[in-house]
């Protein structure tokens, strides 16, 4: 099933090219009053929710995908969760290429450990991307998004994919430069995801799937989730070795070789196998 949030705030299943509005399963969520639990009290929801949402989709009139909105399929995220240095490819152009982690030394995913962004980073496709330090090196990272279904902590990686509740595109914006990862790539709107969630029924294996990126039409990055260093199951583990997760959290799982600059004015393109295909403008801020 792919899940998308769109306009104001609307809930979609999208089939094909169609959009199915599906919001009236909003109300099936709890009335909470403060304090609310940690995470996204949909996606929390969303495996009991889905036969619902089935017949609410088969009733609604459907409306084409070009014409709505479309915003990060998950509202409420607790917190984006991000993989440093998890290609070999991209480990090996940071190497070459000394502008990309600023003369850090370059170690393991293993010693580095991951990295925050904050959710209030975070948009969706149609939303685009303001770009701020124009004047300095702004790169586009394409990723595999992993969404969080339920909570857990300490969780081995042979039972990961159960803590899974499916899939999206995410865009890691980056500004290079001297500052922590956390603070450069935590700027309004630099944590794109889109352009819905696809359940992971859908999505059988994470590790195998073709995965690129196009600035303006030109290629840039082209790979497969089977070359990350941890695959989404040891991503999941090493995380929760440190910390919970709870539904909605999101893990970007790193990005492949080829990353680069953009500009105000440029649009990408991104793909991945099984999941979709979204385009991003970046404007000034
Ligand atoms: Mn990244």
């Amino acid at each position: 099933m792919r899940i998308c949030r769109f306009d104001s705030n609307r809930v979609g299943i999208v089939r094909n090219d169609n959009v199915f509005d599906v919001t009236d399963i909003v109300q099936r969520l709890p009335d909470l009053r403060w304090p609310v639990p940690l995470g996204d009290l949909f996606i929390d929801q969303l495996e009991a929710l889905r036969p619902e949402m089935e017949r609410l989709a088969d009733r609604a009139t459907p409306r084409k995908l070009a014409n709505v909105k479309l915003l990060s399929p998950v509202a409420n995220p607790g917190k984006i969760v991000g993989a440093p240095i998890n290609y070999n490819d991209h480990i090996a152009e940071a190497m070459k290429d000394q502008t990309i982690a600023h003369g850090r030394d370059l170690k393991t995913i293993g010693e580095t450990g991951m990295f925050l962004k904050a959710n209030s980073s975070l948009v969706g496709p149609s939303e685009g991307v303001a770009q701020r330090f124009s004047e300095r090196r702004n790169d586009h990272e394409a990723e595999l998004a992993v969404i969080i279904g339920k909570h857990g902590t300490n969780i081995s990686r042979d039972r990961a994919l159960d803590y899974v509740a499916g899939y999206a595109i995410g865009l890691d914006m980056t500004v290079r430069g001297p500052e922590m990862a956390c603070f450069r790539k935590s700027i309004d709107s630099y944590s794109v995801l889109g352009p819905w969630l696809v359940t992971k029924d859908e999505v059988p294996d994470p590790g195998n799937l073709n995965l690129k990126l196009w600035v303006n039409g030109e290629l840039r990055q082209d790979s497969n989730t089977r070359y990350l260093v941890y695959g989404v199951p040891r991503l999941i583990e090493f995380t929760t070795s440190y910390y919970s997760v709870h539904p909605g959290d999101v893990i970007m799982t790193g990005t492949p070789s080829g990353v680069g600059p953009v500009k105000p004015g440029d649009v990408m393109a991104v793909e991945i196998e099984k999941v979709g295909r979204m385009e991003v403008s970046i404007r000034a801020a």
